[in-house]
């Protein structure tokens, strides 16, 4: 999955979530700081792939989020603001989105060796051709269009 589609399915996760599960406006005010977690991932990961020749490395590892994980429970009981169990939520929702299960290599790295390296890839060609890709990509950007549109009418 790509920005479009960690965007908008975060978004909607969370929103769902503000509205249903939790209660309160604990996102209203911190929606940046979710997409910044769905995206984190991928902003350091996918420049180091560039090197390594692999999109998926050290943020999307179960060794990375298990340490931000306990961070940010210690970080939340200490000061009681939930700017960092917003950030690790949109991270585990990348890594989710990501099905990163399917790719056991990276995820519990280094328990089966460095990470896999792949031939290059026609980027721009695979966001194209590949339905995998391209499908998640045009309804997370209808979620972000559709959640814009209802914004902007909730503020009028
Ligand atoms: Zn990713």
């Amino acid at each position: 999955m790509l920005v479009a589609g960690h965007i908008g399915f975060s978004w909607l996760i969370g929103k769902l979530i503000n509205r249903y599960g939790l209660r309160g406006k604990w996102l209203t005010n911190r929606l940046w700081i979710l997409l910044l977690g769905a995206l984190f991932p991928d902003m350091i990961d996918k420049p180091l792939g560039l090197i390594i020749h692999n999109g998926r490395a050290i943020c999307h590892t179960l060794l990375l989020f298990g340490l931000l994980l306990v961070f940010t429970v210690w970080w939340t009981i200490k000061n009681k603001r939930p700017t960092w169990t917003i950030f690790t939520f949109g991270w585990l929702m990348h890594l989710l989105l990501d099905r990163i299960w399917l790719s056991a290599n990276t995820f519990f790295w280094p328990l089966y060796g460095p990470f896999a390296v792949y031939a290059h890839q026609w980027f721009f060609w695979r966001i194209i051709l590949d339905p995998a890709t391209y499908i998640p990509e045009l309804i997370g950007s209808a979620i972000i269009v559709l959640m814009l549109i209802f914004r902007s009418k909730r503020a009028t």
